[in-house]
């Protein structure tokens, strides 16, 4: 075997690689993990759930349960679409968001990021084209990234993605001979923007993706976490032809058990779970069963209760303190879900900013982790899930300090 040296990497397989690794990147949202993962510096940064206000106890006899009375098939492989008990359950929560289907129509995954890379892998050839908003989420550009694909972002506002803004991107794609194959949502309590998408923009976007016969992904880890009022109804509640419909145990559960899953359109469905099966056989049969208990024995409704509450605490408290320490900025004001998104005074650089910050104990993510045109220099994400509110409110005003010290300069 002849190893090529080519290039200037000291790995030994540089020249080896598959083309489509030229898009795999260390996200800047991993390399802040480590950092904030000290103790003494308040992270704002990355959107992880606040899994201890979990009954550990209830979640630990679900596990002893299901080891005790169905061990030898929890600990076997199952089927590649997941368990029909699973399935079941995962009905009656979407139905909580206004939408209706049959046990078959879903797919159970590892976690929802693994249904985003597996519709990717079923429609995006390279040079294909994924509208997205504006930001978007990292970790689903990431995977379009990875299958040669790219993002054309399309503006936001308060209420959303801006439907004319959408209708005219399109326009001037196609006039420019490229093929869009995937509109990708994140409608509720936007990752990273913290909007929420308007009930009567729901229509019109399905409207033109209808029109324009595009795909889309509407993706919902987030929705049932509202704070002031319930979002919109799906978008998946009124069109179950063209809507790729993805959610999650990791925010309302939790995201240790990597299970999530995708409902899609009868044909889209039997290609997904075909993928499945070839990337991981079937999703943990384990993980799949010990949800099932939970959902069936705990009082799973009122522990989503509980983390809405504790979320909108922390929401407060972050929406607070910027107004007190912050109060010529502007952000976003998040009725639901993890994310504020702030804008810093022109001329200022999030990423630039960043070692500053960490230096004064705070994290947060830079904005130009959202976009795919290396755009959003001037915001960032502040995650409020994770801090207690106390802690929000100090790493806010530890923000603060930087940022009043990156004005003077
Ligand atoms: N989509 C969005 C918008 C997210 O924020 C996340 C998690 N940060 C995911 C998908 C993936 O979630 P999971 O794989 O844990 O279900």
């Amino acid at each position: 075997m002849t190893i090529s040296r080519e290039g200037t990497n000291l790995d030994p397989w540089y020249g080896h690689y598959a083309e489509r690794t030229a898009g795999l990147s260390a996200s800047e949202v991993r390399a802040l993990f480590a950092v904030a993962s000290r103790p003494e510096v308040v992270s704002l940064a990355g959107g992880m759930p606040a899994v201890s206000a979990l009954p550990l106890d209830t979640v630990a006899a679900s596990m002893e349960r299901v080891m005790t009375e169905r061990g030898p098939a929890a600990l076997q492989y199952g089927s590649g679409q997941g368990t029909p008990e699973l399935r079941e359950h995962i009905l009656e929560i979407m139905a909580l968001e206004g939408i209706r289907a049959g046990v078959d129509d879903v797919v159970v995954t590892t976690g929802s990021q693994q249904a985003l890379d597996l519709v990717a892998k079923l429609f995006l050839n390279p040079g294909d084209v994924v509208i997205a908003e504006s930001p978007s989420y990292v970790g689903a550009m990431g995977i379009f990234r990875s299958y040669q694909s790219e993002v054309a972002h399309v503006p936001m506002d308060d209420d959303g993605m801006i439907p004319h803004a959408l209708t005219e991107r399109i326009a001037s794609l196609r006039a420019a001979g490229r093929s869009i194959k995937l509109l990708y949502l994140i409608p509720n309590f936007h990752n990273p923007a913290g909007v929420t998408l308007s009930a009567e923009r729901r229509l019109e976007i399905l409207d033109i993706a209808r029109k324009n016969d595009i795909l889309i992904i509407e993706d919902n880890p987030y929705g049932l976490l509202w704070f002031d009022r319930p979002a919109p109804q799906a978008m998946r509640s009124v069109d179950d032809e063209g809507i790729v419909y993805l959610g999650s145990f990791s925010k309302t559960f939790a995201p240790g058990f990597r299970v999530g899953w995708a409902l899609a359109p009868h044909a889209i469905r039997e290609k997904l779970v075909l993928a499945a099966e070839s990337a991981i056989l079937s999703p943990s049969s384990l993980n799949q069963m010990i949800i099932s208990d939970y959902l069936d024995r705990a009082d799973w409704r009122g522990q989503v209760d509980v983390f809405r509450g504790l979320y909108r605490e922390r929401r407060d408290a972050m929406l607070d303190a910027l107004d007190h320490y912050l109060p010529d900025l502007t952000w976003t004001v998040p009725n639901g879900g993890f994310y504020v998104w702030l804008t810093l005074p022109s001329g200022l650089d999030s990423k630039g900013m960043l070692p500053r910050a960490v230096k004064e104990l705070v994290a947060y993510t830079p904005g130009t982790a959202f976009y795919a045109d290396g755009s959003g220099r001037e915001a960032l994400r502040l995650a409020f899930c994770y801090p207690e509110a106390d802690q929000v409110r100090e790493g806010v005003r530890r923000l603060a300090t930087v940022v009043r010290s990156e004005t003077e300069l």
